[in-house]
Order: C-alpha cells, then sequence, then structure tokens
C-alpha cells in the first residue's frame, strides 16, 4: 500500500503553478443556445491558438446533465468524447468538519477503511481491478467532503460502478482490520505533519484562526484521539454519512446520460437510504477581534517565510459578487509574475525568494485569503512582512486600476478554458462545488460573475476584509538562524490542507 498527498507531495514546479493560478477555478459548461454575452466577449482577447483550444473544447464537450436517483443519489453526467475514458467519482456529503469532538480523524480514518472490502469483494479485489485494467484510483478527505474516484476505460464504468456501489452498503470492519489501520494513519500523520515544520505551522495558524469553527482541527486528525478511534466510532461514521441521499455520482469522459442513467440505476439505484444525515450545522466563527500570530523554530527550517491567512466569506457564504471580487484581488496581489507582491519583493526589492497570495474560497463554511513570502539573501522575515503589509496598505488605501481588473479576468477566461480541457478536474470542480452546498448552475454562472466584477468591489473587499484583526500570520524560523542557507525559489506553503492516499 502506498500513501501519497496531492498537494504537498507534488513536483515543486506543479505546485508553484498551482498556486501561481490562485483563481482556482470552477469547471464552466455552456450550452451553444445559452452562450453568455461576456464570454463571446472574452474571446476577443485571446490568442487564435487560444480560440481554436476553446472551439475544439466545445466542439467535442456535450451538455452537462444531471439526474436524482429514488434513493436520493444525486448524479452529474459531464460527456467527454474526446477519449475512451471515463472518471466516475463518487462524492460523500462529510469530511473532518461534521465529526463529533473527541474522534478527530474518523472521516479521514474511514477513508482509508473503505478499502477493507465487503462480502462480496474481498480486501483489495477493488484495487486489483482497476489495477489489472490499467486505470487509477484515489481518495481524498477534506473538511468539507471525502471523495473516491477511479479512472478508467469507458467500457469498464459499469464495473466500478458495481464495486463503489457494494461498499457504500457493505463495508465489512473487523478489529483485525481497523488496528493496523490505526497506526497507518498515526503514521501517515507523523510523515506529514510531525516531521514537517511547513505543515505543523500550518495546522497552528488554522488552529488559531478557527477559535470555534471545526476548521481549526486538522483534517487528519489531532494525535491523541486518533489513537483511541475504534471500530464502532467507524461503524456509527459509516452508518450516518455513507448513504446515497448524502452522496453526489460524478461521471465524466466518454459517455451518454442514458447510459449513464441505465447502469446508475442497475447499481447505485439497489443501494437503500441508510440514514438521513441531515442539515449540516457546525459551530460557526465569530468575528474576529485581535490580529494573532504563530512562530514556529525547527532545526530541520532551511528556508524561513511567513504565511498570513484572513478570515474571509467562501463560495458559499459570501454575498454578492465578494467571493469573485477575493479571487481576482488574489490575483492581482499575488497570483504569478505580474502580480504585485511578485514585482515588488521580488523583482524590484529583490528581498524575496518568493512571494504570493491567492483565495481558497470551496467551502461549505468561513473562506481563506492568504499571502505568503520567502526572504532572499540577507534578507529578513521582517522585511518581507513590512514589504508585504505596505503593498496590502496600498490596495486598501488606493484600490486597484481598471486595467489590472482586465489583466486578471483575461487570465481567469484562460484558465477556465484550460480546466475545461482536462475531464478529470471538471469533475473535481462540480464534485467539490456541489458537496458544499452549491449548485450545478452555480458553477455554469462562474465565469460570468467573474466577468461582471467591478473596480469598486474589489476594492470594497480589500477594505473589508484585509484587516489586520481578520488575520493569523505564522513565521517559520530556523533555531539557529546563522546556519540557515536562504534557499532560491523555495517552496510557496501549502494550501489548506486535503488529506489523500491512494491504495494499490
Ligand atoms: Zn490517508
Amino acid at each position: 500500500m502506498t500513501m501519497r498527498r496531492i498537494l504537498r507531495r507534488g513536483h515543486p514546479a506543479l505546485l508553484a503553478a498551482l498556486l501561481a493560478t490562485s483563481l482556482t477555478l470552477p469547471a464552466m459548461a455552456e450550452t451553444a443556445a445559452a452562450k453568455p454575452a461576456a464570454q463571446a466577449d472574452a474571446a476577443k482577447t485571446l490568442s487564435p491558438t487560444e480560440q481554436a483550444a476553446e472551439k475544439k473544447v466545445e466542439e467535442k464537450a456535450g451538455e452537462i446533465d444531471n439526474f436524482t436517483l429514488a434513493n436520493g443519489l444525486q448524479v452529474v453526467v459531464i460527456p467527454d468524447h474526446r477519449a475512451p475514458i471515463v472518471t466516475h467519482m463518487i462524492w460523500y456529503k462529510v469530511g473532518a468538519a461534521d465529526e463529533k469532538p473527541g474522534v478527530s480523524g474518523i472521516a479521514h480514518f474511514l477513508e482509508h477503511l473503505m478499502f477493507k472490502g465487503t462480502k462480496k469483494h474481498p480486501e483489495g479485489e477493488f484495487s486489483r481491478a482497476v489495477s489489472d485494467i490499467g486505470g487509477q484510483e484515489n481518495a481524498f478527505t477534506t473538511q468539507d467532503y471525502t471523495a473516491y474516484f477511479q479512472q478508467v476505460a469507458a467500457d469498464h464504468l459499469e464495473e466500478m460502478m458495481r464495486f463503489e456501489a457494494d461498499r457504500m452498503e457493505n463495508l465489512i470492519l473487523t478489529d483485525a482490520q481497523i488496528l493496523p489501520e490505526r497506526q497507518v494513519i498515526i503514521e501517515e500523520r507523523r510523515m506529514r505533519i510531525d516531521n514537517n515544520p511547513q505543515a505543523q505551522l500550518s495546522e497552528s495558524v488554522d488552529a488559531t484562526l478557527f477559535a470555534n469553527s471545526p476548521y481549526g482541527i486538522p483534517v487528519i486528525g489531532w494525535r491523541s484521539e486518533m489513537e483511541k478511534l475504534s471500530r464502532d466510532d467507524a461503524i456509527a461514521f459509516y452508518d450516518k454519512y455513507y448513504t446515497p441521499n448524502n452522496a453526489t455520482l460524478i461521471v465524466a469522459g466518454d459517455v451518454t446520460t442514458d447510459e449513464v442513467k441505465r447502469l446508475a440505476e442497475e447499481t447505485y439505484g439497489k443501494v437503500p437510504r441508510r440514514a438521513d444525515p441531515g442539515a449540516r450545522v457546525r459551530p460557526q466563527e465569530p468575528e474576529p477581534l485581535a490580529a494573532r500570530t504563530v512562530t514556529l523554530k525547527d532545526d530541520q527550517v532551511t528556508q524561513p517565510s511567513l504565511q498570513r491567512t484572513y478570515l474571509v466569506p467562501s463560495d458559499t457564504t459570501a454575498k454578492g459578487h465578494e467571493s469573485e471580487a477575493l479571487d481576482i484581488l488574489a490575483d492581482i496581489l499575488g497570483g504569478g509574475t505580474t502580480s504585485r507582491f511578485y514585482r515588488s519583493l521580488v523583482v524590484e526589492q529583490g528581498i524575496a525568494a518568493g512571494a504570493g497570495a491567492y483565495y481558497a474560497g470551496t467551502a461549505l463554511n468561513d473562506g481563506q485569503f492568504m499571502v505568503y513570502g520567502m526572504p532572499r539573501g540577507s534578507a529578513t522575515i521582517a522585511e518581507i512582512e513590512a514589504a508585504i503589509d505596505a503593498e496590502i496598505a496600498k490596495v486598501v488605501n488606493d484600490g486597484i486600476t481598471p486595467d489590472e481588473l482586465e489583466r486578471a479576468k483575461n487570465r481567469v477566461r484562460k484558465a477556465v478554458i484550460f480546466e475545461r480541457d482536462n475531464q478529470a478536474a471538471m469533475a473535481r470542480r462540480y464534485g467539490a462545488a456541489l458537496s458544499t452546498g452549491r449548485s450545478i448552475e452555480d458553477v455554469e454562472k462562474w465565469p460570468e460573475r467573474i466577468e461582471a466584477v467591478t473596480v469598486d468591489e474589489v476594492n470594497a473587499v480589500a477594505r473589508k476584509y484585509l484587516e489586520a484583526k481578520r488575520s493569523v500570520t505564522g513565521y517559520l524560523e530556523p533555531t539557529h538562524p546563522s546556519s540557515a542557507p536562504a534557499a532560491e525559489g523555495a517552496m510557496p506553503p501549502a494550501p489548506p490542507p486535503a488529506v489523500s492516499q491512494s491504495q494499490s
């Protein structure tokens, strides 16, 4: 069995690219009949190659469809006929933030245990089937959802659906399986967090930012509670949340709606409603009153860094265009090498090895707006912080320019095209949105909402949310500063954790 983290262990260049595109984009599907005017205008600013790419994607992609089975399972079909491949994902509307107090880590633990087999398909059979047909599989847990997916040749879709529907209701858990797997997750915590100062700092920043919201508790769990997770805890969680009426099936790829409907009825349609998890009511974060700081010093730190998180609305909780304006603001401040942070700290002042900003807005409850920077050469963290603060003061006091807004929107347009070209990214976009209280229409209208954002709206969210009292600043420092070489091109802090694994 191997474990893999999607983001933090990814290729540094990939991660940098991911963070550079702070405008994390919802996938977009548009029908020919209802093509938004804003999109038509947008095409003018695209290069001929980009326009050709957009046209190609539109020709090959069909309309996104959805229906709900009698047992409450929502099904979304995203046609993509460019290759005979299918991405099959089941998303449960439950994550770490839904755990009861005292059993932190149970959502992620159950994700591991879902690979332990059923009466019909003993442990290992599902994963073996996927690998025998040359497919890929993975699973991941976040604060708001837990998802399982396979990417396989399209003619194996039915087989994947049979396996996945079977483990939605027939999982067998014994103490003989539970206890060794509990050691696996404890080891996973040791590797990912306890041995990683950057991850420890992020965990502390979250725990400080969220005084009342469960988002302050790490997805992987507190070690002392993980050590006590039991078979009963896992079964109770499974029986409460793993039910068709609490899940979304996303099928993207070389399929038709009729075919998916028939197969879904034959497989998932046979799974009874096992429970009614009810509304997702969680303790809410109060308005923050004071700026907070967290400092972590560790011998392992070779590159000092600063990361600051502001408490902001999410896509789900935001009013008006606030979340889209935050996306644009993050892009202008810290999205890539043309951003204000990069030009000022890295290029003009030459004091930073890297600096950026991004908005983590996909959440059922609060969102997070993050800024970060790493000193270069003889520069100190204090200088980096002063320079970041100066840029933030500038945007709060003077606002952005119409030109900056237009350039940011253009980057969004390109990213939307890029994402529509990626079947798995589309599936993830819809799955994440539908698992955090949003609708298909919300996802489809997102590019239009971005187009509608005004200079005043971006300036308003900068003034309203980039307030020191809404933030926690984390400092990562070597224990002995003089001995630490300042590396160039260091890794920026990772986005909010998505605990993930693949088993094979
Ligand atoms: Zn794991």
